[in-house]
């Protein structure tokens, strides 16, 4: 049974993190291959090492790449 995504599989893939702040909702892409973690961090992890660029907050929801190009990308074409 396959674990949780890991930072490598995104790295492997190309494939972009999407964090979401917890406090203030925005949005952000992240290339995987910039984050200095080790490879074998979950996606879910990821967040817990991280802190909102607009408010400072430390409870950031970490996930895989949900759109192809990254969320604001998939914003910017609906829009
Ligand atoms: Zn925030």
């Amino acid at each position: 049974m396959p674990g949780p995504v890991q930072l490598a599989d995104l790295i492997r893939d190309g494939k972009l993190v999407t964090g979401l702040c917890i406090d203030c909702f925005r949005e952000r892409d992240i290339d995987a291959a910039t984050i200095p973690l080790p490879g074998d961090t979950p996606v879910p992890e990821i967040g817990k090492r991280m802190r909102c660029m607009s408010c400072g907050g430390r409870r950031i929801d970490t996930r895989p790449e949900l759109y192809p190009g990254g969320i604001l990308a998939h914003r910017a074409r609906r829009s």
